[in-house]
């Protein structure tokens, strides 16, 4: 892509009410504009970077047995009634349509939706288990909106809802998720802050677990044990020796009292849901004995724009942002200084050709040290500068954004460098 069309234009300074360290830079490099506060348009750079987040969330869904599918945002007031959420569910938007008057609420999740939907179809036994999934538009009217796109009251989840035979059955499957969310925050280049968090079960599970990535810009607080790995939310930790059955008091695995306190924030969710939604819709099955039972449901939960917010996070330096490759907007930011644009259009051909995802720098109004602090701002892996004086020994200038490692190097080396995912 030419950088000259790209829309917009890095900027000097952050809005004044952005306070987040993500959101100042992702709206300064042109990845994401302020509507208001908590609402986020992506712009074509940010667009990038969400879509790489969403197909590698997606290919660890289908690889779990997940079928995407998309629900409505819009929804009926009597299914919230239902579970008692119409008035418990705090940051809920609710309205009533000017034409029908009837009560509608902007979805914040979807139990209150998809229970009812699996409950269409008489299932039996042999329908179980199944996985259900959606990439969608959740809206919450959230208090607190400080945190840039890693708190949004629009935002988009990828929120997939299991149903079973039996508990056994959502046990194994919940395993099996808090192993996909690993490889994905793996992949995602989180991995290594990221931590399996115990957290509350609400009324009918002891624990769920949370994804929590240790940073200064988190909003939870978390006791990391460094031994197991593992974590423990503060809502459910007890420093006295007072245990209950809910809260905590040390390593839910080793038991050890030595643990860290650290800021963190949420970046995904799995819950145990078993009866809860099933049970106010009736969403039942036929076992093998032709008894109806209750489906046991789980659900697991991952916000994208606040993941992409966490990377940008966790992920910069006082230039900017630092993307790892997986989820970088594109691999390559081609330089060009002096008006040397025919030599370096080639490359860019070249570089293309490959199926390499080049952003071209071909602006004839921007001077050399703009386009240095822009390439820093933006944070793609790899800088390519071409000028007269790498022209002159046949080489472009290539640099690592991470390492800041600068070599001179043939265009087939420059190929090589790119191409090669030691991120
Ligand atoms: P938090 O405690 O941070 O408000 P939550 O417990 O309300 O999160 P869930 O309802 O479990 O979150 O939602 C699943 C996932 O969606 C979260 O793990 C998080 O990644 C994301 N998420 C939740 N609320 C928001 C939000 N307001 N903006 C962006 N992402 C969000
Ligand atoms: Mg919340």
């Amino acid at each position: 892509m030419l950088q000259s069309k790209l829309f917009p234009r890095t900027q000097k300074e952050a809005p004044k009410d952005e306070v987040s360290a993500n959101a100042r830079l992702l709206i300064r490099a042109g990845f994401i504009d302020k509507l208001m506060a908590g609402v986020y348009t992506y712009l074509p750079l940010g667009f990038r970077v969400l879509k790489k987040i969403e197909n590698i969330i997606r290919e660890e869904m289908e690889k779990a047995g997940g079928v995407e599918i998309l629900m409505p945002s819009l929804q009926p007031k009597e299914n919230w009634e239902k579970t008692g959420r119409w008035e418990t569910y705090d940051s809920l938007f609710k309205f009533v349509s000017y034409y029908s008057k009837t009560e509608l609420a902007l979805g914040p999740t979807h139990e209150e939706i998809i229970s009812p939907l699996a409950g269409k179809f008489n299932l039996s036994y042999k329908n179980l288990p199944f996985y259900l999934f959606q990439i969608q538009n959740k809206f919450r009217d959230e208090k607190r909106a400080k945190s840039g796109i890693m708190r949004g009251r629009e935002f988009i989840m990828k929120d997939l809802y299991s149903f079973h035979a039996g508990e056994n059955d959502l046990d194994d499957y919940y395993e099996k998720m808090k192993a996909c969310y690993k490889n994905i925050f793996d992949k995602a280049g989180i991995g290594e802050k990221t931590y399996l968090t115990f957290a509350s079960g609400g009324s009918f599970s002891k624990y769920s677990h949370e994804f929590q990535t240790i940073t200064d810009a988190g909003e939870d607080i978390i006791y990391l044990c460094e031994k197991c790995g593992v974590a423990i939310n503060s809502e459910i930790f007890q420093p006295a020796t007072l245990t209950s059955d809910v809260n905590v008091a040390g390593c839910p695995e080793c038991g050890s009292k030595n643990l860290v306190e650290k800021k963190a924030i949420e970046v995904g969710n799995i819950f145990k849901l078993k009866t809860k939604y099933s049970e106010p819709f009736g969403l039942k099955f036929t076992d093998e004995n032709g008894e109806e039972k209750d489906v046991i449901m789980g659900c697991y939960g991952i916000g994208l724009g606040r993941l992409l917010g966490t990377i940008a996070e966790i992920n910069h330096d006082d230039k900017g942002i630092i993307w790892p490759e997986s989820v970088a907007p594109f691999a390559v930011h081609l330089l060009v200084l002096g008006g040397l644009t025919a030599k370096c259009g080639e490359i860019y051909e070249n570089l293309q050709k490959r199926g390499i995802e080049v952003l071209y720098d071909d602006r004839e109004d921007a001077s050399p040290g703009e386009k240095f602090a822009d390439a820093d701002l933006i944070g793609i892996p790899y800088r390519a500068v071409v000028s007269e004086k790498t022209l002159a020994q046949g080489k472009v200038e290539i640099k690592n954004r991470k390492t800041g490692e600068i070599k001179l190097v043939n265009e087939k080396e420059l190929l090589k460098a790119v191409t090669s995912s030691d991120d």
